[in-house]
C-alpha cells in the first residue's frame, strides 16, 4: 500500500500530514499526487469525500514552497463553485501549508473587494476564487494572470449546473499556455468532456469509486409521508411535526444534524418553526450574506448549532466532520443531490444516519435515488402514524392508484405524460431546481404565468373557432354580435395582435 512518505512530498508537507492525523493516502491522492508533482495535467474523477482537495493541495504546496509571488500575480488558481467549497479549500490550504510559508487569497462575493485587492497587491502564492468574482476582479484591472503556473478547477459538473462553464473558459484563456492544469469533477457529462479536451494537456486521468457505491457508513431510511388533509399548510405543518418526531426517536444518537430542504422558503420556514420548538437550528442556503453563512457554519463546527437547516448548493461539499445524521425535509429530485447530502455524514470511515421523508408527490424521485444507488432505501414506520385519508378524499386516492397500476407498467415517457394531472399548486417541479438557478423564484413565476397565458390562449382560440362553445345556450346575441363583426370587420387584425401580445407577454 502506497504511503504519504513515498509520494516525494516536501517533508514540510509531510509534517503537516502527519499531525493532520492521516495515516495512508486516499486512492485519489496515491493516484494524483505522484502525477502532479511530475508536471502532468490531471484528470480526477472524484467525489467530495474522496480526500480529493488534499490531493491537489498537497502537490501545489510542494511545487509552490519554492519561487515567491509578484505583486498582483498569482502563482496559482483554485477555482470552486460556491463560496463554502472554496473556503474550504482555503482551510485545506491553512492546514497542509502551515509549515511551509505561502501567502493565499480567498476571493468570493460577500467580501468586500477592497480588503481583497489589498492582499492581491501583496502578491499571493495561492488564489482560492468563485468564477465570478475572479472575473470582476480582473476586469477591474486589479489582477493580471500571466504568471499562473498552476490551476484546479474544482467540481467542474457542478460549474456546469451552475452556468460558469464561460467563465472558466475565460479565465483558461486568461491564463499561460504552459500552466499545469488539475481539473476534478464528479462526473463527466459530454460539456466537461469537450472542456477537458481543450484546455488539458495530455491528462493523468484517475477515476475513483463514485460515493453511490461508498456509502456503507451511512444507515438510510425512508418515511413515506401522507397528510391528513390535501391543503398545503396541513401539509406542510405536518410534514414539519412528522421531522420533529424523527429527531426525538432517534434520542441521543442524533447529536447534530444537517437538514436539506428543496426549496431556500422553506429552509427559512422550517428553521423559524425548529426554533419556535426550542431546537437550535440555524437556516443556510444562497440568499444569505456571506458573513452569515460563514457564522452559521462555524456554529454548526463548533456545536453551538445543532441543526443546520440547508439547501443542495449551500451545503455542497462542506466538509463538516462528525455529522451524526442527515435529514431530507424533501426527496431531491436529482438523484445525484441525494448522494452528495447524505455523504455530509458518514465521513471518513465514520457511521452515520441519513433519514429521508417522501410525500407522494416525490415517489418518482425516489425511484431514481435507488436507481442510481442500484437498490431500495428502508422504508421505516413513521413515528407520527399513518393518517387516515379524509372521506372526500377516499375516492381521489383510489383513482391515482388505479393509474399508477397503469404507470408502473408503462414506460418512463408516460408516466411524465401523467404528471400534470396533479394540481399545479402543489407541483414541487419549479422550485425543486437546484439553486444554482439563480433566478428559480422568478423563474417559477414566468412559468406559472405561462400556465396562465396558454389557459388565455385556449380560450381566445375557441372564441375564434366557434362562438358558442363553452358558453351555452344562453348566450346573449350582443356579445355574439360583436365576436361576429370583430372577426370580420377592420378591427380583427388588430384584437388577434393584442390577443397574442398578452400571450407572449405572460410567457
Ligand atoms: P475531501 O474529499 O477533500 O472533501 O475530503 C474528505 C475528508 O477526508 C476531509 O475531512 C479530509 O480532511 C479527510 N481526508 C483527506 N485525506 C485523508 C487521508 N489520507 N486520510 C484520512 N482522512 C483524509
Amino acid at each position: 500500500m502506497t504511503k504519504f512518505s513515498d509520494l516525494d512530498l516536501n517533508p514540510k508537507v509531510l509534517k503537516a500530514i502527519e499531525e493532520a492525523g492521516y495515516e495512508t493516502p486516499t486512492p485519489i491522492q496515491a493516484g494524483a499526487i505522484p502525477e502532479a508533482l511530475k508536471g502532468r495535467d490531471v484528470l480526477g474523477i472524484a467525489q467530495t469525500g474522496t480526500g480529493k482537495t488534499a490531493s491537489f493541495t498537497l502537490p501545489m504546496i510542494t511545487a509552490l514552497a519554492r519561487g515567491r509571488a509578484r505583486a498582483r500575480m498569482p502563482r496559482s488558481l483554485v477555482l470552486c463553485p460556491t463560496r463554502e467549497l472554496a473556503a474550504q479549500v482555503a482551510e485545506n490550504f491553512d492546514i497542509y501549508s502551515k509549515h511551509v510559508k505561502l501567502t493565499k487569497a480567498l476571493l468570493i462575493g460577500g467580501v468586500s473587494f477592497k480588503e481583497q485587492d489589498a492582499l492581491i497587491d501583496k502578491g499571493v502564492d495561492v488564489l482560492i476564487a468563485t468564477p465570478g468574482r475572479l472575473l470582476d476582479h480582473f476586469e477591474r484591472g486589479k489582477l493580471i494572470l500571466s504568471d499562473v503556473k498552476i490551476m484546479v478547477v474544482d467540481e467542474a459538473d457542478r460549474m456546469l449546473d451552475m452556468g460558469f462553464i464561460p467563465d472558466i473558459e475565460k479565465i483558461f484563456s486568461l491564463t499561460p499556455f504552459t500552466r499545469q492544469t488539475l481539473f476534478f469533477s464528479a462526473t463527466m457529462p459530454s460539456e466537461i468532456e469537450r472542456l477537458t479536451n481543450t484546455f488539458l494537456a495530455n491528462p493523468a486521468k484517475i477515476e475513483v469509486a463514485r460515493q453511490a457505491t461508498a456509502s456503507e457508513t451511512i444507515t438510510q431510511g425512508v418515511v413515506m409521508f401522507r397528510a391528513s388533509r390535501r391543503d398545503r399548510e396541513t401539509e406542510a405543518k405536518e410534514k414539519r411535526d412528522l421531522l420533529r418526531a424523527l429527531i426525538e426517536r432517534e434520542g441521543e444518537a442524533c447529536r447534530n444534524a444537517i437538514i436539506f430542504c428543496n426549496r431556500k422558503v422553506d429552509v427559512d420556514i422550517l428553521a423559524k418553526s425548529m426554533k419556535k420548538h426550542g431546537l437550535n437550528a440555524a437556516p443556510i442556503h444562497g440568499d444569505l450574506d456571506q458573513s452569515q453563512r460563514m457564522r452559521t457554519l462555524d456554529g454548526f463546527r463548533d456545536g453551538s448549532v445543532t441543526f443546520l437547516i440547508a439547501s443542495d448548493v449551500a451545503a455542497r461539499g462542506l466538509d463538516i466532520p462528525n455529522v451524526s445524521h442527515v435529514f431530507n425535509f424533501d426527496v431531491p429530485s436529482h438523484a445525484e443531490d441525494y448522494v452528495h447530502r447524505i455523504g455530509r455524514t458518514g465521513r471518513a470511515g465514520k457511521t452515520g444516519t441519513a433519514l429521508t421523508i417522501c410525500a407522494k408527490r416525490d415517489e418518482k424521485f425516489l425511484d431514481e435515488i435507488e436507481k442510481l444507488i442500484e437498490g431500495p432505501i428502508p422504508r421505516i414506520e413513521s413515528p407520527t402514524g399513518t393518517p387516515e385519508p379524509q372521506a372526500d378524499e377516499a375516492e381521489a386516492e383510489e383513482k391515482p392508484k388505479r393509474s399508477r397500476s397503469r404507470r408502473s407498467s408503462s414506460s418512463k415517457g408516460r408516466e411524465r405524460t401523467e404528471e400534470p394531472a396533479e394540481p399545479q399548486a402543489e407541483a414541487p417541479k419549479p422550485a425543486a431546481k437546484p439553486e444554482s438557478s439563480r433566478d428559480s423564484g422568478r423563474d417559477s413565476n414566468r412559468d406559472n404565468n405561462r400556465d396562465s397565458g396558454r389557459d388565455r390562449g385556449r380560450r381566445g382560440g375557441d372564441r375564434g373557432g366557434n362562438r358558442t362553445v363553452g358558453m351555452g345556450d344562453h348566450l346573449p346575441d350582443f356579445i355574439a354580435l360583436s365576436f361576429d363583426e370583430r372577426r370580420g370587420g377592420p378591427a380583427a387584425s388588430d384584437a388577434d395582435e393584442t390577443e397574442s401580445e398578452t400571450e407572449n407577454s405572460a410567457a
